[in-house]
């Protein structure tokens, strides 16, 4: 099932479209997810380290009281451990900026902050080492200490809110994006399902047009044209495997009395019911078409005079004795054949078609509602078996 529809090259090409759509969705789709998750978990990490950075600066000042209160070695790590800690906030944060190639430009101007900062807590830390040996000198580190803790938040503070903002602006350009890019994805799968409605539309016309060529209106039997493009292959076939090929040339009895007496739509619907009834009892190997107003033609490939013939008067029976659904005739239509053989695919269809319609002119002529046949020059002439018909069998006179 899934084979036939791949089959149809619009389906198969619809199919291609919707595989294409939705892997270039999916990728689009993750690409905008993960570039605006991206941006947000950056600022979080950055904003979580400032934070922590302000909160070490109240840290080292209390270390630096205690430490005046009581001075001792062990105060004097306690204030060298927050000085470290607050100089790897300083390294964190420069890093994670260094790191952010959107947020460099912007806070540039605080790059001389963080170098002085770097610097005066190295000074302090190389004071606080010199008050390993004298702890009287804890003491002014306070005030040196207080500037510090001045300069960090001042410089934390500013870079917070710039961060802040940056961000803001960040997440809007990247809404913005999202928006566009889910637009865009709309529009190119509006564009893509129009682009596929149309291929199929087409492909549905292209058979319809197709279809139109070769079908009949009024009976949807094939026409004359398909019939000729159709026998010339059969009877080329025939001439390679050396078989017969038999044409039968149907014509309703006095049609023209049926179009008269009652209207010309009855007409139409005889010819409709007919051609159905003549659909249904020809082989399906056979090709049968209408090629006049009430003239049809059986092309039967493979099939010698006396099967042609036989199966002509099973036709003309049947057509005979169905009555015809919906139409009130006084009497069924009847049919005349004519039917001819051709041996081996030597003949033309055009001599095919004169010999039939010879054969067919015969059983007008005999009376109408029976089969007649003529057969090409030489052709042999079909036995007749316990199931013999009556008509008369012609052969062309030769040439020669
Ligand atoms: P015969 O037995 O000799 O074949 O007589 P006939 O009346 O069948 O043949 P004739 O050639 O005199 O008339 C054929 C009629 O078929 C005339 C024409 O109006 C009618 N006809 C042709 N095409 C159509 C059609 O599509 N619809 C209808 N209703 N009539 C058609
Ligand atoms: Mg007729
Ligand atoms: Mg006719």
């Amino acid at each position: 099932m899934m084979r036939h529809f791949f089959r149809q090259p619009g389906r198969r090409l619809a199919s291609i479209f919707a595989v294409l759509l939705f892997a270039m969705s999916a990728v689009m789709g993750s690409y905008v997810y993960s570039a605006c998750q991206k941006a947000s978990a950056d600022y979080t990490t950055l904003i979580s380290d400032i934070v922590l950075a302000q909160q070490a600066t109240p840290q080292l000042r209390a270390a630096l009281e205690e430490g005046s209160r009581l001075p001792s070695s062990e105060h004097i790590e306690y204030i060298e451990y927050f000085i470290s800690l607050s100089k790897q906030h300083l390294n964190n944060i420069k890093s994670s900026i260094e790191r952010h190639r959107y947020l460099i430009s912007d806070v540039e101007y605080l790059n001389h902050h963080f170098s002085e900062l770097n610097s005066r807590l190295s000074d302090l830390d190389q004071q606080a080492q010199e008050a390993q040996q004298r702890p009287e000198r804890i003491d002014p580190l306070q005030s040196v200490a207080m500037e510090i803790g001045s300069a960090q938040s001042w410089l934390y503070n500013q870079l917070l809110e710039d961060v802040r903002d940056i961000s803001v602006q960040q997440r809007l350009v990247m809404q913005r994006l999202s928006i566009a890019v889910s637009v865009l994805l709309v529009l190119m799968v509006s564009a893509a399902i129009t682009l596929c409605l149309a291929v199929i539309y087409l492909h549905r016309q292209r058979n319809v047009m197709h279809q139109l060529m070769l079908t009949d209106e009024l009976t949807g039997l094939y026409n004359r044209r398909h019939l000729v493009n159709v026998a010339s292959a059969a009877l080329t076939q025939a001439q390679r495997a050396q078989a017969p090929l038999s044409l039968l040339l149907l014509d309703l009895d006095h049609f023209k009395q049926i179009n008269d007496t009652y209207g010309h739509p009855t007409g139409d619907e005889v010819l409709r019911q007919v051609s159905k009834q003549l659909r249904e009892l020809s082989r399906p190997a056979d090709t049968l078409a209408r090629i006049g107003g009430e003239e049809f033609c059986l092309l039967m490939p493979n099939t010698a005079t006396h099967d042609a013939l036989q199966a002509a008067d099973r036709l003309r029976r049947e057509i005979e004795v169905n009555t015809l659904r919906g139409i009130d005739l006084h009497a069924n239509p009847t049919i005349s054949i004519g039917v001819t053989t051709c041996q081996n695919g030597s003949l033309t269809f055009e001599q095919l078609y004169s010999l039939a319609d010879k054969a067919l002119y015969q059983a007008k002529a005999l009376g109408r509602n029976r089969v007649e046949s003529v057969l090409p020059p030489n052709a042999p002439l079909p036995c007749s078996g316990p199931n013999a018909y009556a008509h008369t069998l012609i052969r062309e006179p030769s040439d020669s």
